[in-house]
């Protein structure tokens, strides 16, 4: 399974007469991050509790860090970090205390233990918290403490669970920062998230989860792609310009009251440079010209909605535009 750090075929998983996943298919480059995304239930954090050991699947031929995880589950685990929701921070002991049980934990020298500890202690912005409780920390300051932690093995693998969930706009960009380094060390990530804006934002292969199964998979360019929606709005402030515009616009879809009218577009320079062109040679100018082209928001939508329940790409509120004028 060389190239690969998780390499997962026909994962199957039930919970009773509830099957959790459905015999899906995983392959992660190693160096690389991939997120698994899906509405609440849909098995995330069953899928990282199996490939990071700590739940047996009932199924599949599961390779994690190069080993079997049905005969060599143990070697795997040597290899694996894993972050998140089930956190490993003790609260009433100090951060550095944190860090030197895990360094006992993984037998290293008690000198090495120091070391080490201190080294990722300065790394992840912690020295001057260290000898607090860690239950004093922020949410932020846990997170880094965690993943400090998970560090302190030399994972090669490591499993983020929700990593960001509840942190502030300034510590999820801190926490994203310290993904992308430990990827540029070499380190593979399985993140899952509700933040789609993460995945895009992280992730080189994406996978959305629903009903047990895998619904799509790719890069997010590739998965925006799957998605009807992108198109171009002109704006008038004048009513007569909008009128000769939506004559020469056939086309479009009129809105008389907002003088709007929206067009179909994938918007590449292309088909821009061609409503342009045809806007000049009916001498009209509109006030306003917006493209939209759909988000990660609009294919995790039109993907899951059947099962969550959530309202259609449509009916949500606009999502964030590109304005050119
Ligand atoms: P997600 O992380 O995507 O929110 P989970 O993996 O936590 O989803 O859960 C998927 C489904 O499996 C849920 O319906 C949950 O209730 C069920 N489930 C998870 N763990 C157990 C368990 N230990 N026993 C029974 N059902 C479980």
């Amino acid at each position: 399974m060389t190239g690969s750090a998780i390499a997962a075929h026909g994962l199957r998983k039930s919970y009773g007469d509830k099957t959790v996943l459905d015999g899906i298919d995983l392959n992660v480059p190693t160096g690389t991050v991939f997120s698994l995304l899906g509405p609440n239930g849909a098995g995330k954090t069953t899928a990282v509790k199996i490939l990071s050991t700590l739940v047996r699947a009932d199924a599949g031929d599961l390779h994690v860090a190069g080993h079997d995880l049905a005969h060599q589950a143990r070697a795997a685990r040597a290899k694996i970090g894993v972050t998140g929701q089930f956190s490993a921070v003790d609260g009433l002991i100090t951060g550095e205390e944190n860090m030197l049980l895990m360094a006992d934990l993984h037998h290293l020298p008690r000198r090495e233990g120091r070391r080490v500890a201190a080294e990722l202690l300065e790394r992840f912005d912690l020295v001057a918290a260290a000898k607090k409780p860690a239950a004093t920390y922020s949410g932020g300051m846990k997170r880094r403490l965690d993943i400090a932690m998970t560090l302190v093995g030399s994972p090669r693998v490591i499993f983020l669970d929700e990593p960001t969930t509840g942190l502030d706009p300034r510590s999820r960009h801190t926490m994203w920062g310290i993904i992308r380094e430990l990827v540029t060390g070499g380190v593979s990530v399985f993140l899952t998230t509700q933040y789609l804006e993460e995945a895009d934002e992280l992730a080189d292969r994406i996978a959305v989860l629903n009903d047990g199964k895998i619904a799509a998979e790719g890069t997010a360019q590739e998965l925006k792609r799957l998605v009807p929606g992108g198109h171009v709005r002109l704006r008038f402030t004048d009513p007569a310009a909008h009128r000769a515009a939506a004559a020469a616009l056939p086309r479009a879809a009129c809105d008389p009251e907002a003088l709007t009218l929206q067009l179909p577009s994938d918007g590449s320079q292309r088909d821009l440079r061609a409503l342009l062109d045809r806007l000049d040679l009916a001498g009209i100018e509109a006030d306003e010209l917006t493209v939209h082209t759909p988000d990660l928001d609009d294919v995790f939508f039109a993907l899951t909605a059947h099962a969550t329940g959530a309202p259609a790409p449509s009916d949500r509120p606009a999502p964030s535009k590109e304005t050119v004028r």
